[in-house]
């Protein structure tokens, strides 16, 4: 059986943990949800997801508690992060604010609060590389992704700017896939987790 791992210490935590719940009993496998509040949960995780939220105090809270240098050993171990928003702003390489402790595992340029701006939110239908129909992507407050490092893939773009990228077993995305009923996403959040484990 897998163990999933929701950050917890700040954000849209139960959204994440019943869309991994819903995901888990869509595709019939059986699923432990952790929820990350101090160090020592990490280590025993198949996947990571990163919720959307504040990033300057998701980042205050994992560098403080010392669950940075975890995500970080389990990505180098080649586990599966989804990071999504604020998540993805946390993963990324540069956030363009020093407010925000960054991990680095995403070699991209984000600029944060960068979509939807002046609506706030809106909700687009998303071509997502590996999903045969549109995805409903939910971006609130959403950060742009400016810049791509070479080893970057970009699986989507709105608006001719990227918003789902990959690096390797970690997945960035700019929206919010837990706030709707599709759990495609997070089908394949398990999927790595489960291919990790062979
Ligand atoms: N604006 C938030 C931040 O910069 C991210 C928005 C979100 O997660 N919905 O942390």
């Amino acid at each position: 059986s897998l163990t999933a791992g929701v950050l917890a210490v700040q954000g849209d935590v139960s959204e994440h943990v019943d869309a991994v719940e819903r995901a888990a009993r869509d595709i019939d496998e059986s699923v432990t949800v952790r929820e990350i509040r101090s160090a020592g949960v990490v280590p025993d995780c198949d996947v990571l997801l990163l919720p959307g939220g504040e990033s300057t105090t998701i980042s205050r809270l994992i560098h403080r508690d010392g669950i940075a240098p975890e995500i970080s050993e389990h990505v180098a171990a080649g586990k599966p992060v989804f990071a999504t928003c604020a998540g993805l702003i946390v993963a990324a390489e540069d956030a363009g604010d020093d407010r925000v402790g960054t991990l680095g595992l995403l070699d991209v340029t984000v600029e944060r609060n960068a979509f939807g701006r002046q609506k706030d939110s809106f909700e687009a239908p998303l071509d997502i590389d590996g999903l045969d129909d549109p995805f409903p992507a939910v971006f609130i407050r959403a950060p742009v992704i400016d810049a791509v490092g070479e080893n970057v893939d970009v699986l989507a773009s709105w608006d001719d700017r990227p918003v789902a990228v990959r690096q390797g077993p970690v997945v960035g995305l700019s929206f919010h896939p837990e706030l709707t009923d599709d759990s495609r996403l997070h089908w394949l959040a398990l999927f790595e987790a489960i291919d990790g484990g062979e």
